[in-house]
């Protein structure tokens, strides 16, 4: 089992600390920086053996070649990123498992907000790293790949359990709400999911993680299928990604 600690950095980005429970092997997922890895890592007392990226953004892996210098870990990244992952020490591939000591992570390729976007799943602990491809009630700007690519990379989520919880690398969860409500506005789940967003934001709480059932549940971006989003949107009869795209274009306008 993994031990997960959610680290707030810069304006708005998520890192995560994670511990194998049993081995004590520990890594962090995303670090934009490495202030604050540190300090928490510290706290905790505990040493750093992998960094886990999503993507090569600054603000995902800024953090790398300080932690590495600190700690002597090892640097986990897309294979097809090398030129662009600061220190990759060890190259993954689509499919392949990579192991933080007896916690077995899945990497799921998401071509979509860059091409060489990857997700960790760890099915035994039901957690998935999703870096920017799939935000609470959002999805990650399309930087590099197109729509079709991200509508895949989105689609292909629906092979995890529904009970999956999402860390994600920002907390955009509030703008992505008052977004989602433009979009979706008489969705039941969206809008109770709303309130605990108002609640959590309110106290000075994370709104993360959330859960993959949600998602599907109250997520405009993965539920281009849905005749009630078609109908707002004027889209009724048109492909799956041609609803995707239109509201992908509009959350850039919003
Ligand atoms: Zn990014
Ligand atoms: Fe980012």
């Amino acid at each position: 089992m993994l031990d997960i600690h959610l680290v707030p950095l810069l304006a708005d980005n998520y890192a995560y600390l994670i511990r194998d429970t049993e081995s004590g092997k520990t890594a962090v997922v995303d670090p934009s920086v490495a202030d604050g890895v540190v300090a928490e890592l510290e706290n905790r007392k505990w040493g750093l053996d992998y960094i886990l990226n999503t993507h090569h953004h600054y603000d995902h892996v800024g953090g790398n070649l300080e932690l590495k210098q600190r700690y002597d870990c090892k640097i986990v990244g897309f294979a097809g990123d090398r030129k662009r992952i600061p220190g990759l020490d060890i190259a993954v591939e689509i499919g392949q498992e990579l192991e933080i000591g007896n916690s077995k992570a899945k990497i799921l390729g998401a071509a979509g907000h860059t091409h060489g976007h990857i997700l960790y799943w760890f099915p035994s602990s039901q957690a998935l790293f999703s870096g920017d491809t799939l935000f609470s009630l959002g999805c990650g700007r399309l930087f590099e790949g197109t729509p079709e690519e991200m509508w895949k990379s989105l689609s292909a989520l629906h092979a995890l359990p529904g009970s999956t919880q999402v860390y994600c690398g920002h907390e955009y969860t509030a703008d992505n709400a008052a977004f989602a409500l433009t979009i979706d506005p008489n969705n039941h789940a969206l809008l109770e999911r709303c309130k605990e967003i108002d609640r959590l934001v309110r106290a000075g709480l994370p709104t993360i993680p959330s859960t993959l059932s949600s998602e599907w549940e109250c997520n405009p971006f993965l539920r281009a299928s849905d005749p009630a989003i078609r109908a707002q949107l004027n889209l009724a009869s048109a492909r799956d990604v041609t609803v995707f795209a239109e509201i992908r274009k509009r959350k850039d306008l919003f």
